[in-house]
């Protein structure tokens, strides 16, 4: 049975989609997606070898061995440009996930969506995918086995400017959490938060201990404001 996390990724999935799964490990979401016929094709990629032969067991008894091609390798080196429209990654830190797609830009050509689940640092993907000129379309965060999940959704770029005329901290208050998740403020989202904002007061704690008045610190004050704002 596949996890909620992966059931909300899948969801964002748009229907007859072309889809490679970077990271695929058992190749869940795939056949999941295969299963309820909601896409046509799918790349399930993975850089080691264990997950690799994971994958490949799973496609196998799952019959879909001509429709979901299981490949190694690393991030994107799996896809040839224009394969797939829509590209998952999910279970990894937003740095990794953010140096997979920097990796391989030119994969990116006629993908219209990016479908991503980093376990840390969502803010970084935010950041740098605005850059990059990809919209920010939906954001969802879930509560599963005590851990809390965010899951963010891309499109490719219509110009439009999702932060334009924010600056300072509103800016990296919007990073931080999210611009669509900050609306809606759910019960998952408030409990990250204050477990973020306990986090930060514990680090702040420690330091003073220490004596260690530092750049550190100042950078721990400035987040732990920013996560009181974002929670006030
Ligand atoms: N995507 C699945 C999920 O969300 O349940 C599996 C997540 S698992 C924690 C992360 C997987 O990413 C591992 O199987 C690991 O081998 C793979 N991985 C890590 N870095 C990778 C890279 N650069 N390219 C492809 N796969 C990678």
């Amino acid at each position: 049975l596949l996890s909620e996390r992966l059931k909300l990724v899948a969801s964002f999935v748009p229907d007859g989609s072309r889809v490679a799964d970077i990271g695929s490990d058992h190749a869940y979401l795939p056949c999941y997606l295969m299963n309820h016929n909601r896409i046509s094709f799918a790349v399930a990629g993975e850089v080691n070898e264990g997950p690799y032969q994971s994958a490949r067991n799973q496609v196998t008894r799952s019959g879909f061995a001509d429709v979901i091609s299981v490949r190694k390798g690393n991030g994107l080196e799996v896809i040839s440009p224009g394969e797939v429209d829509t590209i998952t990654i999910a279970g990894m830190g937003g740095q990794l996930i953010r140096d997979i797609l920097l990796g391989g830009l030119e994969k990116l050509d006629g993908v219209n969506r990016l479908i991503l689940q980093p376990n840390v640092a969502a803010h970084l993907l935010r950041e740098r995918l605005a850059d990059l000129n990809w919209e920010l379309v939906h954001e969802s965060i879930l509560e599963e086995d005590d851990k809390i999940y965010e899951i963010l959704v891309f499109d490719a770029g219509n110009g439009k400017k999702p932060y334009e005329g924010l600056n300072g901290k509103d800016l990296q208050k919007q990073l931080l959490a999210g611009p669509i998740l900050m609306k809606e403020k759910n019960e998952a989202f408030m409990k990250k938060w204050q477990n973020e904002l306990m986090k930060r007061e514990r680090i702040l704690l420690s330091l003073k201990q220490a004596d260690a008045i530092s750049e550190k610190e100042a950078q721990v004050k400035n987040e732990r404001d920013l996560i009181k704002e974002v929670l006030s």
